[in-house]
């Protein structure tokens, strides 16, 4: 187990001195002690690395170069996942089939973004008395990633194989609650081929973040995590240096169910995929609003099925959990408290308090016509807690699924492609899903409206976020 940082290609200790510890969320366990706090030299320590390969020997890296050092650290990736999943599974209560599927698409993105070292194509415009205009695009330089704990090394993926892919340099900053499977991936970047100093990899908290935000010589930071924390890091680059910024923030993503859907499909979704990796996803649709002809059959439907997946409750690591603990004492307390002011502000379906008397286990939870400013109903909650309402048209259901700050995703199940269609178009959300929730492939825009972000990750548009445009005019 590494717990030292990563920085041109060695581990090492950090100069501050400063470590923190990891306990499991299952048992209060120690996990790791003496994981290495980054402070302002090793952040330094980490940029310089990363100007030194940038300016280096990765700027002499070709297209397929690079392609190369992807697909091997995407085969490694694969070949060592099975040390690396118990590392996210005991720091954050992932369960392992959870941290596999994680793991497993984390592989993908980089073989994605292996793809993309040679096709980021230029322009060129027409003649205009007698001055020639190209337009190419170059790799904006020294980047920075912050992420969250609930995917770490999804975030690790979609940040730094789009960097690598047009010949960045990057400094990492996994979240304090699950440092350990992105440290790991040092040993993986070096036995890649990646030079020294092209992937470095910090852990600490949000003071750490904040040094990465505010780094004079950081060009572009890309941030997963909370909107408060998304807007303290814009806010960081603005007084700083004005690094590009992308921001991939929180959700209360809606969920319209109409009186023509498959009402089993739905109910899959509602259980199953609503409470993947215990409902601490930005995607989960938290809101549910279900047509009032249907609604009795499926809310007693879903009780049902809750109470089912209260069965699947389990230690991470063994292979038959679906459902972990939450990923620590202060997220447990958060959902708990969010629990007691429910039963004040809408029916109690099922679940609604602990589950058992160790670790941080939660049942999955329903609550039924919250308030309209009740706080289950507006705030994020990042647990296994549903809301559920009932609507009579589409205007009303499309009305009550933007009163929202969030913006990140959506769903809609109808056997109707054109009301699914024009439903989806009203909807201001970053995506949409038609009949279907959670689904997330690297090929297209990730990313939310409103408060739920600023720019996008996955496909082309996430990876133009890792370019500066040149316009090179010729006369
Ligand atoms: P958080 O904002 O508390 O922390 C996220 C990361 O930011 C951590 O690495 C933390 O150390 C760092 N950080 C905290 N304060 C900072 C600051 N002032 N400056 C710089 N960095 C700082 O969020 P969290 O609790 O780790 O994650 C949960 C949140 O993340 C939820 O809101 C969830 O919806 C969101 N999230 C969004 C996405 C997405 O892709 N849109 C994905 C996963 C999670």
């Amino acid at each position: 187990m590494h717990t030292q940082l990563f920085i041109n290609n060695e581990y090492v200790d950090a100069k501050s001195g400063e470590t923190l510890s990891i306990y499991s969320p299952h048992d209060e366990s120690l996990v790791a002690d003496k994981v290495q706090v980054a402070g302002q030299a090793d952040v330094d320590a980490a940029v310089a690395a990363a100007r030194a390969a940038f300016k280096g020997p990765w700027s002499k890296f070709t297209g397929p170069q690079r392609t190369k050092v992807m697909l091997n650290f995407a085969d490694l990736l694969d070949k060592h996942a099975a040390e690396i999943a118990p590392l996210e599974a005991n720091s954050m209560g992932m369960p392992l089939q959870v941290v596999n599927m994680i793991l497993g698409m984390t592989s993908s993105v980089f073989r994605y973004y292996a793809g993309w070292t040679d096709k980021v194509t230029g322009e060129q415009y027409p003649e205009v008395d007698g001055v020639y205009k190209i337009v190419q695009y170059e790799p904006v330089g020294v980047c920075a990633g912050i992420g969250a704990w609930n995917a770490s090394p999804m975030f690790f993926g979609a940040k730094v194989a789009a960097a690598m892919a047009v010949g960045c340099t990057f400094i990492y900053k996994g979240s304090e609650k699950s440092p350990l499977g992105v440290l790991a991936l040092g040993d993986l970047v070096k036995e890649a081929g990646f030079p020294p100093g092209v992937i470095n990899i910090i852990s600490g908290d949000g003071r750490a973040g904040s040094m990465l935000a505010s780094h004079m010589d950081i060009n572009k930071i890309s941030f997963t995590g909370s909107v408060f924390a998304g807007k303290k890091v814009q806010e960081l680059a603005a007084k700083s240096n004005l690094k590009r910024v992308v921001l991939e923030l929180g959700g209360k993503s809606p969920s319209i169910i109409f009186d023509d859907a498959d009402i089993e499909n739905a109910l899959v979704h509602h259980s199953q995929n609503f409470l993947f990796n215990t409902g601490q996803a930005c995607i989960a649709a938290s809101r549910t609003f279900v047509h009032e002809d249907i609604a009795p059959k499926f809310i007693e439907q879903l009780k049902a099925r809750y109470e089912q997946f209260a069965h699947t409750i389990g230690a991470p690591l063994d292979p038959k959990t679906f459902l972990g603990p939450l990923v620590d004492g202060k997220q447990f307390e958060r959902v708990m408290s969010f629990l007691e002011i429910g039963k004040t502000e809408a029916e109690l379906i099922t679940g609604g308090k602990r589950h058992g008397t160790s670790g941080f286990y939660v049942e999955p939870t329903i609550f039924l016509n919250p308030k309209d400013d009740a706080r289950i109903y507006r705030e994020e909650i990042f647990g296994p807690v549903i809301t559920i309402r009932t609507f009579k048209t589409e205007e009303e259901a499309i009305s009550m699924a933007n009163d929202t700050s969030y913006g990140l995703s959506s769903c809609i199940f109808t056997a109707s492609t054109s009301r699914a269609l024009r439903v989806a178009k009203q909807l201001e959300a970053g995506m949409v899903n038609i009949n279907s929730s959670q689904t997330f492939g690297m090929e297209a825009p990730f990313g939310g409206f409103k408060q739920s972000g600023l720019g996008r990750e996955g496909g082309r548009q996430g990876l133009m976020h890792y370019v500066e445009a040149k316009t090179i005019s010729i006369k």
